[in-house]
């Protein structure tokens, strides 16, 4: 006699996905793109040739000679990998001279290095917010400090976007509840572009008594004077609690940071699961940021041609008559709406030979998918022209289409 299970097979899921596969197939699907080879604004593809706009190398500093040395005198000399965790053999005389030296770019006593920004934002949020607290997040942070609350012991609650008063209704509510509480915020939100009420969300902190917890991701070698990022933007850097920072944006590698006073990072280095069970950021790594600090130190105009160059794509793909939303940075999404458009669009401005991201939900609101470009300080004005032409040309295409 055959037993039949009624068990449901662990996999089905995944035996019966299709919508990505139906997507390869229309020739629609913009993921995973394999890239031959590179330069700082270019990317070949197919064989093909594409300018890139949908990278977030700001300032370029990929491909710079003098970065490109440093990763590979390190290699050099400490080898390709750290084969082990921070805590135990992965830590190098360079992790400690960088932690300082960001710790003191950024305004704050200390820092710790994590491996990827990603697991900063886990590490950090899960280590702190304990079982009585509670976290307070926008609800356009990034996946990161999602995850990091999902991880974390104690509550999470959203706020509207960048809605002071949304926050503050939270805030309220919660007053006499015990436990401790943060509020975390993108600097820079990476879809949209726009940028964190600091100056606001301190204040209601402060009145509330919240620990203020700032993703500088997007705003790091982009935002304020000397490139802090959205604090120095406000002219208040060093006066959040903690911020966070990637090193895969304007520091051109892979690797993230938590900085703030001693003690905090102290903790962190003792309680952080994503920094204590994962290995060191790697030698080569390590000397790259370090190459791309002395940059962003020394060479404040490539910050200079970056938002020269923002202005320029984003003015440009405004007057074509694109939504791109409140962004004022880098970052210029153009909001094409369904997903079937935007994928539509992705592939036809591929065909022109750009490069750009089709971002869709979970990410962003079905109704409001859109192609996520962005500038570096190296491209060329006639690298923009060609990307304005071809959102020109491809729009009148589909509208002609509809
Ligand atoms: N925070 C924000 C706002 C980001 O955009 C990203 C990456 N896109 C991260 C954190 C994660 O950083 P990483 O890529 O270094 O893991």
């Amino acid at each position: 006699m055959s037993v039949v299970s009624k068990r449901v097979d662990l996999f089905q899921k995944a035996y019966g996905y299709t919508r990505a596969r139906e997507a390869m197939a229309a020739g629609v699907y913009p993921y995973y793109i394999p890239i031959e080879g590179s330069t700082d604004t270019e990317v070949t593809v197919g064989g093909k040739k594409l300018i890139m706009v949908g990278s977030n190398n700001y300032l370029g500093l990929t491909h710079h000679p003098r970065v490109m040395e440093a990763a590979a005198a390190a290699t050099q000399r400490y080898g390709t990998g750290c084969t082990g965790s921070r805590l135990l053999n992965g830590t190098l005389d360079i992790h400690e001279k960088l932690e300082a030296d960001l710790a003191e770019f950024v305004g704050h006593e200390a820092c710790i290095i994590y491996s990827t920004g990603y697991q900063a934002n886990l590490g950090a949020i899960s280590a702190l917010i304990g079982r009585d607290d509670v976290v307070l997040i926008d609800k356009l942070d990034h996946a990161s400090i999602v995850d990091g609350c999902t991880m974390a012991r104690g509550e999470t609650l959203r706020f509207r976007h960048n809605d002071m008063a949304d926050l503050e209704a939270e805030l309220s509510v919660l007053s006499d509840k015990p436990g401790g509480r943060m509020v975390a915020v993108d600097g820079v939100f990476s879809m949209e572009g726009d940028i964190a009420p600091i100056p606001q969300l301190l204040d209601a902190c402060k009145r509330y008594e919240a620990r203020l917890f700032v993703d500088e991701a997007h705003s790091l070698g982009v935002l304020g004077q000397t490139g802090a990022g959205a604090m120095e933007h406000y002219n208040m850097k060093g006066k959040a609690d903690l911020i966070m920072g990637t090193f895969s944006k304007s520091f051109a590698c892979v690797g993230g940071f938590i900085a703030g006073d001693e003690a905090v990072i102290h903790y962190l280095r003792h309680h952080s699961r994503s920094l204590m069970f994962s290995a060191a950021m790697p030698p080569g790594a390590v000397a790259t940021v370090a190459a791309c600090l002395e940059i962003i130190k020394n060479e404040p105009e490539r910050r200079t041609h970056l938002m020269e160059n923002a202005r320029y794509l984003r003015d440009g793909i405004r007057n074509l008559g694109y939504e791109t939303g409140p962004t004022e940075t880098p970052i210029v999404p153009v909001i094409i709406g369904s997903l079937e458009k935007t994928l539509a669009f992705w592939r036809l401005i591929m065909n022109e030979g750009i490069f750009t991201n089709a971002v869709v939900p979970p990410a962003v609101p079905p109704n409001a998918c859109r192609l996520r470009t962005s500038c570096t300080a190296t491209h060329t004005r006639e690298q923009l022209d060609k990307v304005l032409e071809a959102f020109a040309r491809v729009g009148r295409k589909l509208r002609s289409m509809e």
